[in-house]
């Protein structure tokens, strides 16, 4: 049985995600992504919010028609699913959306317009944390293109760790590089990026709630801007 069709069971992931967590410290993105495509092949993903092919043209080197999960919550800027439609078009990978259970139209009627200014946490556990959790149940692993300068709350993402909320190994290739390190690789290898960070945003998310980040701000003070809120339970 080759390593692409191995079951494992939980414990034996887990332990696998924390040998590794140590073990890969020290490797380059590209070695961690091989890693994964050796340990897991089809049963990896890459999951993308369409900010910068970055993550997705590292695994697609690594492993050719490489899945890329893209979860469509229907609030999206337009230059965001043109740049989701121009990865699909151009790169060797397998690109997936995820839609949520029900349309922006259906939320509304159900819940009331703007669900994201009145409870923000359930509008992302509808449109982003359910549907990734149905996304993801067929693979053993998934990467994120998480950075550990992008926040406090993202200081410590190991590059390889253990997603305890729905038993996957996760792995964050770039946890350790820096915007500088993004954009070297980007100009090097044409990767495509969102039009969006060219016009004053650095993170780029759902439409009501990502603004432009100004002078001296980190790169996620445009998301949720005003609110407590950092994360949108994806990663937390
Ligand atoms: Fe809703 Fe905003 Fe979360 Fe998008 S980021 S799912 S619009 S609350």
């Amino acid at each position: 049985m080759t390593a692409v069709q191995e079951e494992r069971t939980t414990e034996e992931l887990k332990a696998l995600a924390e040998r590794a967590g140590r073990e890969l410290e020290d490797a380059s993105a590209l070695d961690i992504l091989r890693w994964a495509a050796d340990t897991f092949g089809s049963r990896f993903c890459v999951t993308s919010s369409m900010e910068d092919a970055v993550v997705a043209h590292l695994a697609s080197r690594a492993l050719p028609g490489v899945d890329v999960v893209f979860l469509d919550t229907g609030y999206h800027f337009e230059e965001t699913i043109g740049t989701r439609d121009a990865v699909e078009a151009v790169m060797d990978v397998n690109v997936i959306t995820l839609t949520p259970r029900q349309t922006v139209a259906e939320q509304d009627a159900e819940y009331g317009p703007k669900l994201h200014d009145r409870d923000p946490d359930l509008c992302c556990a509808l449109r982003k944390v359910k549907p990734l959790e149905e996304g993801l149940k067929g693979y053993q692993a998934w990467a994120t293109g998480l950075r550990r300068d992008e926040s406090e709350t993202r200081a410590n993402t190991p590059v390889v760790g253990w997603d305890e909320k729905r038993g996957k190994v996760k792995i964050s290739p770039i946890a350790k590089w820096s915007q500088e390190d993004v954009q070297t690789y980007v100009a090097e290898h044409g990767v495509l990026t969102n039009p969006l960070l060219m016009d004053g945003y650095a993170s780029v998310g759902c439409a009501p709630c990502t603004r432009r980040v100004l002078e001296g701000e980190d790169a996620r003070a445009g998301r949720w801007a005003g609110r407590s809120k950092t994360e949108c339970g994806l990663h937390g």
